[in-house]
């Protein structure tokens, strides 16, 4: 309907959605797609079927070329287009039953387009796929591109004799010509236009069995696909029998494929029946670890997830992106926790989801889960931690909450109320309030749509006797703004030689005593979020955190060793605690430690405060050591995935000239890691390195490299390193390349932001600082959707001084950017207000 409207809007305003979502129902879509013309685009037909409630006029989403041949109801009617829409005229529709067909081209490309192209430099073969979240499949064919606005699809696309073309439902049907072949698709079930996709080229299915769903992979890779695919198989059959009966729903489409897309700009994409997948997060480009396959299993099952949440009940409008994200997320962990009990799944989940959430949720530009979305072209700013780490994260403590059974029924009856329909959070909140028999109002409102989150400090006396007299929980707001927020949690009572004692406790205003405490023997330390079921930030007392930092060796149990790590890292992010005493209790504790996980995190934090917190000075005097014992591990831990976890964490932190010698003799084949092959992008990640930190051969042997790589994605990967180099033209070159190079692929730019920003190069990259926030507006508009965070940490992330954070402060104030843009620029600064602020402190 545009009876309200005075001009026809850009975007599709909530508005727009509500009145058309209201009007049209019963959509069936019969499109076609011609990909034989290997042009920039790609000639379609649609024939598009709904009913209407109300009289016209109405407004068909398009951004698509040359709509024409439009036919309403029998009658030819002139296009008329206007900013993304095509106006069907009310004189041509009618209550009841409408059909309407046209023809229209799709755009084609190597990035920024409706359908993407890729060439496979190995074998020449092109490759077409479809990527339309959150809504740009109107970028492709006309539609009601609004995720409410659910259609039946039925698809046909031609394309070359020896392509494979994939879409979400079964094939029907095949037809050959000499040099072509077309292939019909059955309808599929209702979903939205989002999760519309198709893919077509030489792929091949590898590993084929009845019963596992297919993974697809394009023709050249299928011989390094055979030994990675049936893991990915087995946990994906694993994970629908697990769902399905979770859920208590069977898988909702009539098949499940998996395609594995090279260059693909994130990790995976759910749409229905047809999971596309990023291939480097299939078929591994470095030497795997152990955290490396736990990470593909999660992506795995996060998408396959989503077949449920997301694809079979769907959030009416994208400010509830959070309902599937969240879930997804959530979902997989869950997931783990029962098919690889052995794996630490939980102490998984808060090294991989909780410090990206805090990292967003105590900065001032953070946003509530729920998030407003005024109009969809705006949709693309909702992605990012609060929705895929917070998230997930408040669903652990709503399961604490009310317990695992009533979790679980709450989202029987959700799902059941909403099959291959729509719901919104509040419909959720009612299902656990039906399981559990709570009001969860409260709880609701006060996490879903509010920002922020709290920070929990913890106050206990011990009395003459030995025993604890009192223990008290006190909350405050983070962004001390007003609030507190209703949680549940587990108190752990620490203790040096006895079993630790632990406790729930609920907060449901500013400050709870925990009165079953009194009386207990009097602990070592005390963490209040034992087993991370609460989220907040639980800051260590100082006895706690003294005790702590020199006893953590002693703490046996994996996942509790791992969260009071992380609470010590909290410390010095809040400059409670000096990074030389996080360093010192690292490289007293590390030498011991086994588990893959902690090695890499506390190997990453351990980069972190030596090349952003410390001085000059103490960084020369504490890198030796770090690199020391990275060259020694690499070489003699005794596992093989510690061993390649050990080469990486030597790559993050190498800071001396002194390190660059075995990275070299690595490079050049003279030192070897006991049994471990290094792969291209192993070796490339050496090359960037030395490039970086100026070792006099890097440039030859970046040539070198250049040569030897003779895959097709090598000169991605050179032309990542290469950002590396550290001079002033290469930065300049590699600036106006990201700017101004329409021909650029976009993940080629976004994999060589890290390499630009190198933490060494701060003074070079600093007079692109101002540059890339100009570019802003630019970014938000013609790149997918995680690239601007990419940017923005990359760009702001690569300084660490109190100019360049004044900087980003003083543009901010004056910018005249969208608020969405803003709040992304403060969620990144934050990190940076905290190096010069823990350097202030500790770094003179
Ligand atoms: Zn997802």
């Amino acid at each position: 309907m545009i009876s309200a409207w005075a001009s026809v809007p850009v975007g599709i305003p909530r508005e727009l959605a509500e009145e058309r979502a209201a009007a049209v129902s019963d959509l069936r879509y019969e499109i076609t797609f011609d990909l034989t013309q290997r042009k920039d685009s790609a000639p379609g037909t649609e024939t598009l079927r709904f009913k209407l409630s109300k009289d016209g006029p109405l407004l068909l989403d398009f951004r698509g070329d040359n709509p024409r041949d439009l036919i309403i109801n029998r009658q030819p009617v002139a296009v008329v287009a206007e900013n993304g829409h095509i106006i069907l005229p009310a004189s041509a529709l009618h209550i009841g039953d409408n059909m309407l067909s046209l023809k229209f081209d799709a755009p084609v490309g190597p990035s920024g387009k409706a359908i993407t192209r890729f060439e496979d430099k190995e074998d020449g073969a092109e490759y077409f796929y479809t990527l339309f979240v959150p809504m740009d499949a109107s970028a492709a064919f006309p539609c009601f591109d609004q995720p409410d606005l659910k259609g039946r699809f039925t698809l046909s696309v031609t394309s070359l004799a020896n392509d494979s073309i994939i879409s979400n439902a079964p094939k029907a049907w095949d037809g050959r010509a000499s040099r072509s072949s077309t292939t019909g698709f059955r309808e599929t079930e209702p979903i939205s236009t989002y999760l519309f996709a198709f893919a077509a080229g030489p792929f091949r299915p590898v590993h084929h069995v009845f019963g596992l769903p297919d993974v697809y992979v394009r023709r050249s890779q299928q011989s390094r696909a055979e030994a990675e695919i049936p893991a990915v198989q087995q946990i994906t059959a694993d994970g629908i029998k697990f769902f399905s009966s979770y859920f208590g729903q069977p898988f909702p489409f009539h098949k499940y494929d998996m395609l594995l897309i090279p260059g693909f700009p994130f990790g995976g994409m759910e749409h229905a029946g047809a999971t596309f997948l990023n291939e480097d997060s299939v078929l591994f480009r470095s030497a795997p670890t152990d955290d490396d396959r736990f990470g593909r299993m999660t992506l795995c099952l996060h998408e396959l997830a989503h077949q449920w949440f997301g694809d079979l009940t769907t959030m009416k409008w994208f400010d509830d992106l959070w309902l599937k994200e969240g879930f997804a997320q959530y979902m997989a962990y869950r997931a783990l926790a029962e098919l690889k009990p052995e794996q630490n799944v939980w102490a998984h989940f808060y090294q991989q989801i909780k410090p990206a959430a805090y990292g967003i949720d105590v900065t001032a530009g953070t946003t509530p889960i729920y998030q407003n979305i005024a109009n969809l072209k705006d949709a693309k700013s909702a992605y990012g931690a609060i929705v895929y780490s917070k998230a997930p994260a408040l669903l652990k403590q709503l399961s604490y909450l009310i317990g695992d059974n009533h979790f679980r029924d709450g989202l029987r009856l959700y799902l059941a109320d909403h099959l291959y329909g729509n719901a919104q959070w509040g419909d959720l909140v009612y299902s656990f309030e039906r399981a559990s028999g709570q009001d969860l109002k409260p709880w609701a409102s006060a996490w879903i749509t509010r920002r922020g989150m709290p920070e929990i400090r913890t106050q206990w006396e011990c009395d003459g006797n030995g025993k604890l007299a009192n223990l008290t929980l006190t909350q405050k707001n983070v962004l001390d703004e007003k609030g507190t927020w209703p949680l549940a949690t587990q108190v752990l009572l620490g203790y040096d030689n006895t079993a630790a004692i632990r406790l729930r406790a609920t907060l449901n205003g500013q400050t709870a005593v925990v009165s079953e405490a009194a009386g207990k023997a009097c602990p070592a330390y005390i963490f209040a979020n034992d087993e991370d079921n609460a989220y907040g930030l639980f800051v260590l007392d100082d006895k706690s955190r003294e005790y702590i930092r020199r006893h953590i060796g002693q703490v046996s149990d994996v996942f509790e060793r791992t969260l009071l790590w992380g609470a010590l890292w909290d410390s010095v992010r809040a400059a409670e605690m000096s990074p030389a005493d996080y360093l010192e209790a690292t490289l007293r504790e590390l030498p011991k430690e086994t588990n893959e996980t902690l090695v890499r995190s506390l190997g990453a934090r351990s980069a972190v405060a030596l090349h952003d917190y410390l001085s000059e000075t103490a960084q020369q005097n504490w890198a030796p050591k770090f690199e020391d014992l990275a060259v020694a591990k690499m070489a003699d831990s005794p596992d093989k995935g510690l061993r390649i976890l050990w080469f990486r964490t030597l790559l993050s932190l190498a800071t001396t000239e002194a390190s660059l010698k075995p990275i070299e003799k690595l490079l050049e084949g003279e030192l070897k890691i006991p049994d471990v092959e290094l792969r291209s992008l192993d070796r490339w990640r050496m090359v960037s390195v030395l490039l970086a930190l100026k070792a006099p051969e890097a440039e030859s042997l970046y040539a070198t490299e250049s040569k030897r790589d003779s895959s097709g994605i090598g000169p991605k990967y050179a032309y990542v390193a290469g950002a590396a180099k550290p001079d002033a033209a290469t930065k300049q070159h590699y600036f106006d390349d990201y700017m101004n190079n329409a021909a650029r692929q976009e993940d080629w730019v976004q994999a060589s932001l890290g390499d630009f920003n190198a933490w060494s190069a701060s003074a070079l990259t600093a007079p692109y600082l101002k540059p890339s926030l100009e570019a802003l507006p630019r970014v938000k508009q013609e790149r997918k959707i995680f690239f601007t965070l990419a940017w923005l940490n990359a760009f702001i992330g690569g300084q660490h001084s109190a100019e360049s954070d004044r900087l980003v402060h003083n543009w901010l104030a004056s910018a005249q950017i969208d608020a969405d843009l803003k709040l992304k620029v403060l969620q990144v600064v934050d990190d940076l207000d905290r190096t010069v602020k823990i350097r202030a402190k500790f770094a003179q």
